[in-house]
């Protein structure tokens, strides 16, 4: 039943390598260059492909230098997998410990090819060193992976992390020192064969996943939130205030809206600059949001304006939180860089029984908002 045509295999895995590699490399060169590991996953499938030709070439090159460069190779392309994954995550990485690791096990490959020709040892040793670095790439995974893609690399490499354990020992102990590497008689070699196929295939596909699943969770962050305050966006703000309206029409649980408008901030750019006036922004958008609920949203709802929603919230405790963020606002000292105190006037409207949409609750704080600007600004007016 296993007895697999490894030469077959062996050139399956090949062209998947180079299929694979290339994608990873048109991904590198099109993606974000914040999406980081592509460079060295590219690499790996290289790598892999080297390997394989290599393997391939049994027969044909001199078997210790088919031995040497094809593990020494495969070491490589699964050390690079798994500096491709940290650097995927942001995670600090050392090349020294893994070259070396790999240094050692070439050496020790070397002296049972060369000095007391034995394939035993040399499975023993490859098998633990590929399976030592199999287990470091599944631990990393399973502490910083999310999702689908990356819990199909974990799964493939701990598999693979079996496997080569299991080679390596079986070999060891039950094998003769004559059995050959594509004996198609020998399960455990073709499993291994196979496995390391299907795993490389599993954790380049993974690899490119994640990449794509990146990129998309950008793009929509991006879609959704302002790039000078981090807040969310009008668009988002708005959408999330038209689901908390939904929400009050079927549950009947009230809402309010808060919007806060700056005063004379045009004084402030035309005094100290737009830059200050960028920081100005940053800084009451970062005290706002300190000041709200875990529930509230705040957005960035034009140039000076922000919008909160406040979901369960009556007329009174909208009133009162309102009065908190402007008395924040007005005692907070200028800060760093020339960025001068300020202060804020509030709209603030609650939903009500009559509001049959969203953008009614919203028009009110707009006019409570002109009623507090009205009455001298820093205060907080209701509608
Ligand atoms: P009021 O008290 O009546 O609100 O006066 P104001 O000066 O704050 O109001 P106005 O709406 O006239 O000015 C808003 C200014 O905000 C005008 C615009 O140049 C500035 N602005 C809008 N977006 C940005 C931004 O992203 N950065 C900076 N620095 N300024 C911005
Ligand atoms: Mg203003
Ligand atoms: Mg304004």
């Amino acid at each position: 039943m296993l007895a697999l045509d490894m030469r077959s295999f062996n050139l399956l895995a090949a062209l998947q390598c180079a299929v694979l590699g290339l994608v990873l490399m048109g991904m590198q060169r099109n993606f974000p260059s914040r999406i980081q590991g592509l460079r060295l996953w590219a690499l790996a499938a290289l790598l892999a492909l080297g390997s394989t030709v290599f393997y391939g070439l049994l027969g044909v090159l001199p078997a210790t230098l088919v031995g040497l460069a094809g593990n020494g190779l495969l070491l490589a392309c699964t050390v690079c997998l798994l500096a491709g994954t940290r650097d995927f995550f942001g995670l600090p990485w050392r090349w020294g410990p893994w070259v070396a690791l790999c240094g050692l096990s070439l050496f020790g490959l070397w002296v049972f090819f060369d000095l007391w020709p034995d394939y035993r040892p040399r499975m023993l040793i490859f098998g633990l060193a590929m399976a030592l670095i199999c287990a470091a790439h599944t631990r990393t995974l399973y502490r910083h992976g999310r999702g689908f893609a990356s819990r199909v690399m974990m799964i493939a490499m701990a598999w693979q992390t079996l496997v080569l354990l299991a080679r390596g020992l079986s070999t060891y102990w039950v094998d003769l020192p004559t059995t050959q590497r594509f004996d198609p008689g020998s399960p455990i070699h073709s499993v291994f064969v196979a496995t390391f196929s299907f795993t490389i295939l599993m954790v380049l596909v993974g690899a490119q996943l994640m990449a794509s699943e990146r990129v998309r969770q950008e793009f929509e962050h991006l879609a959704r939130h302002d790039e000078l305050t981090r807040l969310f966006n009008r668009r988002a703000i708005l959408e999330l205030v038209a689901q908390e309206h939904e929400r009050f029409q079927r549950l009947g649980q009230p809402y309010a809206l808060l919007l806060l408008d700056l005063d004379h901030f045009k004084r402030i750019n035309d005094t100290l600059g737009h830059q200050a006036g960028d920081r100005t922004l940053r800084r009451v958008a970062e005290q706002v949001q300190q000041a709200l609920r875990a529930t509230d949203q705040l957005g960035r709802y034009g140039g000076e304006e922000f919008l909160a929603l406040l979901p369960a919230s009556d007329p009174a405790s909208a009133r009162s939180l309102a009065e908190r963020l402007r008395a924040r606002v007005e005692t907070l000292p200028p800060g760093p860089d020339n960025t001068p105190a300020c202060t804020v006037s509030i709209g603030i409207a609650t939903v009500l029984t009559t509001d049959t949409e969203w953008d009614t609750v919203l028009n009110r704080a707009d006019q409570a908002l002109y009623l507090a600007k009205a009455a001298g600004r820093n205060r907080v007016a209701a509608a």
